[in-house]
């Protein structure tokens, strides 16, 4: 039973993508097609070369527009307007997360390695507007990523939460190690487990979760 272990929140950190909806919307798997095209066009490249700078660059720079920055100097404005050019009618709007959420004793901020502006629509179409009193993207981080501690520091500092009373939402395992590290109790949200140090708990089912932190 997690609910003592979170007795002490009250600011409740969320990822975005594949945390605040479900990966089988495939919302993601739109701006995946946007970066690849993205990648080819901006460097000249194959398909299959781009999706190897890809993943090379989502394992060493933390995302693929950090490897672009980090590696050829690459503008982010047009990058992160493009590839969020997408269709949000894939989300539908869930209820039941809503009222979860709004449960929640404390802050609720939503960061996300995307942007503020992409954030807002996101959470628009998954019927959870209004619950969250600050949403940041990577513009707020200093155009570094997550899984990047400074990233985390920039945006944890901006929001002025208390890392040591907060607790950290989020499906990619690496995003968790630096909130760890920090203080934050760290929830990984995804199919499947993916057990580390760094990593208090596992759910399939944010809903669910959090219904168990409040009941
Ligand atoms: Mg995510």
């Amino acid at each position: 039973m997690p609910r003592d272990a979170f007795a002490h929140v009250t600011t409740w950190v969320f990822d975005l993508d594949n945390t605040l909806y479900p990966p089988e919307m495939a919302l993601f798997d739109q701006i995946n097609v946007k970066m690849t095209a993205y990648v080819m066009a901006a460097l000249g490249v194959t398909r299959e070369e781009a999706d190897r700078l890809r993943h090379a660059y989502w394992r060493d720079h933390g995302t693929t527009l950090a490897g672009l920055m980090d590696r050829h100097g690459v503008d982010p404005d047009p990058y992160l307007s493009e590839v969020h050019d997408i269709d949000f009618t894939v989300l539908r709007p869930d209820p039941d997360l809503r009222a979860r959420i709004r449960a929640l004793p404390g802050r609720r901020i939503v960061f996300t390695n995307g942007t503020g502006d992409y954030a807002e629509q996101v959470i628009a179409h998954r019927g959870l507007a209004g619950l969250f009193d600050a949403v940041y993207g990577v513009e707020h981080a200093g155009l570094r990523p997550k899984p990047e501690r400074r990233a985390f520091e920039a945006v944890f500092t901006r929001d002025g939460l208390d890392p040591l009373r907060a607790a950290m939402f989020e499906d990619d395992p690496r995003n968790l190690a630096a909130p760890h590290a920090m203080g934050l109790r760290t929830v990984h949200v995804a199919p499947a487990p993916a057990p580390a140090d760094h990593i208090h708990h596992h759910t399939d089912d944010l809903a669910d979760f959090l219904s168990r932190l409040i009941a």
